[in-house]
């Protein structure tokens, strides 16, 4: 607020999109960032016809704004699919709410809606989980459950493509770990994805996540919605803080970040592929669950391994 008139029509600005430097009306703000995800999509080619896409939906702004959007975008496409998916991981004080939010969208929207909760898939809700001695990270074993429920339950809806509400800051964070991680594997693998998995797209992945929450603002989907209890423990978080400090002093880095990570990834990847050595990097079979895995176990049941004290 408080931004000087729209550069289109001169009401009022609400907000000023980095990238262009423009400031913009409520109206004409939500039209760039339409028009921005839909270049994505055009440009990438993430969506194609005959596609039936799952959208990741927790309730969250993130997602919210995702399904809303994509529900916009495609509909005059009737030769794309959409179908929700929602992961209730069991957290007592948090998820009843979202979870409720998540439900409404889709109905508003009419998108049908799969909920799998974590004591269908697992045996077990989070909350449960987390009381047992094994103690892992409550994220690192909420974030490896939900993505396999995610995946499975796709692949189950007969989806051909998995849509997460990953922002540009997103991508940003989990890049910045993956290097401080010094984790080469990873960097590489996270651009070439098995071809067993449904394919991940991110259609948010170029909007800075100021502007994903502000698009919730002026779309009327931000609720005021409770925190997660396990929250705020992450190195994620973390890494958050440096890249928000470091944007905020020098607009710009995290684009930029990005675009340096991109190029590094795929040259390390050409030249693991140069040497023969892509296999290592690549997927193999878990040998108990049959999915993806990067060893002899699946990160998932290896977590789950651990839980139940093997
Ligand atoms: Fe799961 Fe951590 Fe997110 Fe809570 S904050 S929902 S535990 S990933
Ligand atoms: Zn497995």
């Amino acid at each position: 607020a408080g931004v000087g008139p729209c550069v289109r029509c001169g009401a009022p600005a609400v907000a000023l999109v980095r990238s262009t430097g423009d400031h913009l009306c409520a109206a004409h703000f939500v039209a760039s960032v339409e028009r921005r995800v839909q270049e994505t999509i055009e440009r990438t080619g993430m969506i194609r016809d005959g596609d039936c896409i799952a959208v990741g939906l927790s309730g969250g702004k993130d997602s919210s704004v995702l399904l809303y959007l994509l529900s916009h975008l495609l509909r005059d496409r009737p030769a794309v699919r959409l179908v929700a998916i929602t992961i209730d991981e069991g957290i007592a004080g948090y998820r009843e709410e979202t979870m409720k939010a998540a439900r409404s969208l889709a109905a508003d929207l009419g998108v049908e809606q799969i909920v799998v909760s974590f004591e269908d898939a697992f045996g077990s809700s989070l909350d449960a989980f987390l009381r047992k001695p094994a103690d892992p990270h409550p994220c690192t074993l909420c974030g490896v459950l939900r993505r396999r429920a995610l995946q499975t339950a796709a692949r189950r809806a007969g989806a051909t493509k998995l849509a997460t509400g990953h922002s540009l800051d997103d991508e940003a964070e989990a890049a910045l770990m993956n290097v401080l991680n010094g984790d080469l594997k990873r960097i590489v693998r996270t651009g070439i994805p098995g071809d067993a998995f449904v394919p991940r797209i991110k259609p948010l992945g170029e909007v800075p996540e100021k502007e994903v929450t502000l698009y919730a603002v002026v779309q009327g989907l931000f609720l005021p919605l409770p925190e997660c209890p396990y929250a705020g423990r992450a190195l994620r978080s973390e890494a958050r803080g440096i890249l928000s400090s470091l944007e905020y002093r020098h607009p710009g880095t995290t684009v930029q970040f990005m675009e340096g990570y991109t190029t590094l990834r795929e040259e390390v990847a050409r030249c693991l592929e140069e040497k023969g050595d892509l296999e290592e990097g690549g997927f193999g079979r878990c040998e108990e669950c049959g999915e993806p895995a990067t060893g002899r176990r699946c990160q998932a049941c290896a977590l789950l391994a651990s839980l139940a004290g093997e």
